[in-house]
C-alpha cells in the first residue's frame, strides 16, 4: 500500500523552487515561529547515571564538533548548554502531516486549519508526496504542555558527529527531544524528518516523490496555471479545493479538477476514511 504525507505551504519562491528542483529544504528548530517547539531543558539531573561515568569522550566530542576547546574545568552547565545548541542548531527537521485517505475517491482528509495557518488563508497549497522511506519519519508527540527535561549524559551516548549527521535515522534518541510540541498543536498531526540544516536534500535520498498538488481555494487562477506551466514536465496532478459547503461540515472542503468535465471529485461527506 502506498503511504503518503503532506506538506502546507505558501505559494511562495521557496516552495516552486523545491518542487522544480526536486528538494526539500531543511531548517533548525531555532528558526521556527513557535517558541514552545522541541520545548526541552538538558541538565545533570539528581541522579548520576552509568552514562555520566562515561561521559568524557562524548563530550569532547561535542566540544569539538561545536569548535570549542574542551578543559576539564568547564562547568557541566557549559557542557549542557552546548548540548542544547547543538539539537536546536545543527540538526534540520522538515516538518509535514499525515492524513487519513479515502478508499473510495483515494483523496486525503485535508485539514481546513492547516490549510488557513500554513497554506497562506487557502492562497496557498498542500503538496502531496508519496513517500518510501518510513523509517526517515518520526512522529511528534503532543502528550503535555510542559517542557521536557533530558539527562546530558544520556543523551550524549547518542551524539552523532557532523559526518554521520546525514544518518539521523538510524539513531531517534538523539532526536527525541526535538520531537515534543505543546498540546495545543495536535491538530496538525506532524512528522519530522531530520537531516543537515540549511540545506535542499533531493527528493531521491529522502525517499519521495511529489504526486499531487492542492491548490487553496483563493488561489488566483493565473497563479494556477503559471505553476501547472512551471511544473507540466513533472509527474504531478493538480487539483483545486472549494470553500465548505453551508450546512456541511466544515471538514468537507471539496477537492475536484478544474475544467475538466466530468471530472473526478471527492466524495464529500461519504468519504470512506
Ligand atoms: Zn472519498
Amino acid at each position: 500500500m502506498k503511504d503518503f504525507i503532506y506538506k502546507y505551504a505558501p505559494l511562495d519562491i521557496n516552495t516552486i523552487s523545491s518542487l522544480l528542483l526536486e528538494s526539500i529544504y531543511f531548517s533548525k528548530v531555532s528558526d521556527f515561529d513557535d517558541p514552545t517547539d522541541a520545548a526541552f531543558t538538558i541538565s545533570t539531573g539528581s541522579n548520576a547515571t552509568d552514562a555520566e561515568a562515561h561521559s568524557i569522550e562524548n563530550t569532547k566530542k561535542l566540544y569539538d564538533f561545536m569548535g570549542e576547546q574542551y578543559s576539564a574545568d568547564d562547568s557541566l552547565n557549559k557542557t549542557c548548554c552546548l548540548l542544547e545548541k547543538a539539537l536546536k542548531e545543527h540538526i534540520g527537521i522538515f516538518c509535514c502531516s499525515k492524513h487519513r485517505v479515502c478508499q473510495k475517491c483515494t483523496f486525503p482528509e485535508l485539514n481546513p486549519l492547516m490549510l488557513s495557518h500554513y497554506s497562506e488563508k487557502h492562497r496557498g497549497i498542500v503538496i502531496e508526496y508519496q513517500h518510501t522511506k518510513p523509517q526517515l519519519l518520526h512522529q511528534v508527540d503532543y502528550k503535555t504542555n510542559e517542557y521536557r527535561h533530558f539527562n546530558y549524559a544520556e543523551l550524549l551516548q547518542h551524539f552523532l558527529p557532523q559526518d554521520t549527521l546525514k544518518k539521523l535515522e538510524i539513531n531517534s534518541e538523539i532526536i527525541k527531544p526535538l520531537l515534543f510540541k505543546f498540546k495545543n498543536w495536535i491538530y496538525q498531526d506532524e512528522y519530522r524528518i531530520f537531516n543537515v540544516p540549511n540545506k535542499s536534500i533531493p527528493y531521491s535520498d529522502l525517499g519521495l516523490a511529489a504526486t499531487r498538488i492542492f491548490f487553496g481555494y483563493k488561489v488566483e487562477e493565473h497563479c494556477i496555471n503559471t505553476i501547472e506551466k512551471i511544473l507540466s514536465n513533472k509527474k504531478i496532478e493538480f487539483y483545486y479545493l472549494s470553500p465548505p459547503i453551508k450546512n456541511n461540515e466544515l471538514k468537507n472542503i471539496l477537492i475536484h479538477r478544474k475544467y475538466k468535465k466530468g471530472s473526478r471529485k471527492n466524495c464529500d461527506s461519504t468519504c470512506q476514511y
